[in-house]
């Protein structure tokens, strides 16, 4: 573990030297941001302090059982999206052999993932396209992966980064409140925090941050009542808005 860098952040630029990509940052920040030595020893504390997000080993190196998995991963748990993606990834593992399967087939084997029906239905009509305009390959695009039924930029960037291997920043819910209470960037929106992380983050950090902070946020850093008491990163962290839970006094020893 290499020795942790001080926690003294950078001094701020003024607005004017700032990139216009940065400007959202600029407008109200109080405080100066992590830099980016800091954000990094963050990442890497947080990639050891958590065992590997199951998505990884049930579709590593797989372009196709990633897109598969991301969409039969919204609005559901984890716990209920991998076996239901086992299960199906037993009986068809590739556009080809989805096909072949009636909507009503994939609705049983992924039930009780949410909108099955719909997701089962958007798993054939984006198979059937790869196989059309693909040559039955996942492309290792964004905008081409956005053309596909049901595929938001949280599953492209998924794809690229996780499936195709290349450098890509997924950001989700969790991935956006971290990176703004930890006081790395400041914004409104995941996707705003998306373009700022391509501007800022180094390009080593982009494939580890969603899978990193992922288990961070369902663990640690949750959206009410954060576990900053037991954070591996607390004294680091600027805690931007944050109210941490609240501890149970325990009561004297008589
Ligand atoms: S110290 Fe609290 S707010 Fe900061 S990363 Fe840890 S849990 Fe989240």
């Amino acid at each position: 573990m290499p020795k942790p860098p001080s926690p003294k952040p950078r001094q701020l630029t003024s607005p004017e030297t700032q990139s216009s990509n940065n400007k959202s940052q600029t407008a109200s920040v109080e405080r100066p941001f992590l830099d980016a030595n800091v954000m990094g020893h963050i990442l890497e504390t947080l990639n050891g302090a958590y065992d590997l997000h199951p998505m990884g080993e049930l579709t590593r190196n797989n372009p196709y059982k990633v897109l598969v998995a991301c969409v039969l991963s919204l609005r559901t748990k984890d716990e209920v999206m991998i076996p239901a993606s086992e299960r199906l990834f037993v009986v068809a593992d590739t556009p080809e052999k989805m096909v072949r399967l009636a909507p009503e087939t994939i609705e049983k084997l992924v039930y009780p993932v949410g909108f099955y029906k719909t997701k089962a239905q958007s798993i054939i009509d984006f198979s059937q396209k790869l196989l059309d305009e693909f040559g039955g390959q996942v492309p290792n695009t964004i905008d081409e992966l956005l053309t596909l039924k049901g595929v938001g930029r949280k599953t492209a960037n998924l794809v690229v980064g996780l499936g195709h291997g290349l450098p890509a920043i997924c950001v989700d819910t969790h991935v956006h409140r971290i990176c703004n209470r930890l006081g790395y960037l400041q914004t409104k929106t995941p996707e705003e925090t998306e373009m700022v992380l391509r501007n800022k983050l180094p390009q080593p950090y982009w494939s580890v941050i969603n899978t990193v902070m992922v288990l961070h946020g369902q663990q640690t850093c949750k959206p009410i009542g954060p576990r900053c008491d037991v954070c591996p990163v607390e004294t680091l962290c600027q805690k931007v808005d944050v109210k941490p839970r609240a501890l149970k006094k325990l009561k004297p020893a008589k």
